[in-house]
Parts: structure tokens; sequence; C-alpha cells
């Protein structure tokens, strides 16, 4: 693995463009709230695959028309990513489901994208979780130590 300080703003940019044209393809618009730029460390690769796999998921749950809405802030010393879609919430009987491997709603799904996830999360001693939003929609929270080192 490569480990490395990474820009977490960099990287969500860089996500938020690879799914652009499918965005505007599915009239979802995509809210990026951001106004600084904290370094975490980690293998950036690996860390890109967990906003992928987050991301697409937020992008079918919505499916046609909605919002995609994502925010970075630091709290003492984590920094937090929220990913927040509307649409559909996930039914309570099968929240404590999600993240068990193969679990999956979708005809084509492997239900291996969020378990995955959240073992590259920790890999990076932080977190993933998912819930409901008081709204309609899903947030999932990501968080990572914050490093403080220079880049
Ligand atoms: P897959 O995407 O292949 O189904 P995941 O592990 O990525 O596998 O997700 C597992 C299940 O969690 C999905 O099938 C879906 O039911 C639910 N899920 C994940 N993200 C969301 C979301 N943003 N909104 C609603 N349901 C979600
Ligand atoms: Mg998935």
């Amino acid at each position: 693995a490569e480990l490395a300080p990474i820009s977490i703003k960099e990287l969500i940019e860089e996500v938020i463009l690879l799914f652009e044209s499918i965005c505007m393809n599915q009239k979802i618009n995509v809210n990026w709230n951001n106004n600084h730029n904290p370094l975490i460390y980690g293998d950036y690769n690996r860390l890109k695959q967990v906003l992928i796999n987050v991301f697409k998921n937020a992008i079918e749950a919505i499916e046609y028309k909605g919002c995609i809405e994502i925010t970075l802030s630091t709290i003492k010393d984590q920094v937090c990513i929220h990913i927040e879609n509307d649409g559909p919430p996930i039914p309570s009987e099968m929240l404590c489901e999600i993240g068990s491997p193969f679990y999956t709603t979708k005809e084509t799904g492997t239900g291996l994208g969020l378990m995955i996830s959240s073992s590259i999360m920790k890999e990076h001693e932080g977190s993933l979780s998912i819930k409901n939003r008081e709204e309609s929609g899903v947030v999932v929270t990501l968080t990572l130590p914050r490093h403080n080192g220079e880049r």
C-alpha cells in the first residue's frame, strides 16, 4: 500500500468529477459544501474506492431526479465526510443487515461495496456509518483521523 498525506478535498472533487456526466443524465444535483482543506494520512486509491462505492450507492438510491450533498468538516482531530442523498429511506428491519457480506437489494448488486468500504475505513483508523435522515433519504458518514504533518 502507498501511504501518504492526502487532501481529502481533492479526493472528493476527483470523485465528483468522475460521476459528473452520470449525475447530469439522471438529473441529480451535487451540492459540495467545503471551506477548508484538511490532510489525512492513508492510501489514496483505497480511499477513492470507498468514495466511489458510497457515491454510486447514492446515485442508485435516487435513480432519477434528486440531490446528493457532500459535506467535509473537521471536529477536533477527526475529519468527517457526510454523503447524503434524497430518495427512499432504508426500511428499519434492513438497517442491521446492511454492510453484511452479500446483502443487496439490487438485482445486479454484489452486496460487497459497504463491507469493503467499512474495512478500508477501519484500516485507516476511521469508520463508516449509514443512517436514514430525518427527512427522506440516507446519510453515510465517513470519519478519519486528521493528519497534522506538512504535505
Ligand atoms: P450493492 O450496492 O452491491 O447492493 P452495497 O454494500 O454497496 O452493495 O450496499 C448494500 C445495500 O445497502 C444496497 O443494496 C442498498 O439496499 C443499501 N444501501 C446502500 N447505500 C444506500 C443509500 N444511499 N440509500 C439507500 N440504500 C442504500
Ligand atoms: Mg454498492
